[in-house]
């Protein structure tokens, strides 16, 4: 079976785990280079990214995932693990660190304070019917993107809140909080694919 990663600094490591386990994979949690050696995908949680970039860095595990993700290990991010793969940070604290890999530009808390929190379902071409229910917490909007960059969903204006590039998938939202699989089934079948 394909070994798949949470990496469990911070963040809501236990509901991607519990989604990934419903997946016929073995799911394990990332905290040091010798977890992150051992497997064939990695998660990146939501939580909060400026804590997640300096325990990554504390636990001298950010550029070993950064290294991984270059080489192409595929990667899942959500909200902050969205932020924490963005190539450019706008709104990060002062000398927060993103591992990079997504050549897009993300806004940190883009919603705005009216508009912290909020559900919306999204129409998803590549992920079929019926549409996806999306929970936005404080999430991140992906404000520009390189040329590789395919675009899965956008609200409003060119709000960006879903994108993937090679071995990278990562939306604004959070999926595993409502019970959507097919964000996590399409991330393990790039492990599948390239683990056999
Ligand atoms: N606002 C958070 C951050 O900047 C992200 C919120 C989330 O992951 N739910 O990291």
């Amino acid at each position: 079976r394909a070994r798949v990663g949470v990496l469990a600094l911070q963040g809501d490591v236990r509901e991607h785990t519990s989604v990934l386990s419903e997946l016929d994979v073995e799911v394990t949690s990332v905290r040091t280079v010798g977890d992150l050696s051992a497997v064939d995908g990695l998660v990146l949680p939501g939580g909060e990214s400026s804590v997640i970039d300096k325990l990554s860095r504390m636990f001298g595990v950010a550029d070993p995932i950064r290294q991984a993700i270059d080489s192409g290990l595929p990667v899942f991010g959500t909200c902050a693990g969205l932020i924490m793969l963005a190539e450019r940070l706008v709104d990060g604290i002062a000398g927060q660190q993103t591992f990079g890999g997504l050549d897009v530009t993300v806004q940190r808390n883009a919603f705005g304070s009216q508009t912290d929190s909020f559900e919306t379902d999204l129409d998803i071409p590549e992920l079929g019917a019926p549409p996806v229910h999306a929970v936005f917490i404080r999430g991140p909007v992906v404000t520009q993107t390189g040329p590789h960059v395919r675009v899965l969903s956008e609200i409003d204006n060119r709000r960006i809140v879903a994108v993937e590039e090679r071995n990278i998938i990562a939306t604004s939202f959070h999926p595993e909080v409502t019970g959507e699989r097919r964000f996590h089934e399409r991330f393990i079948e790039r492990v599948r694919s390239q683990a056999s």
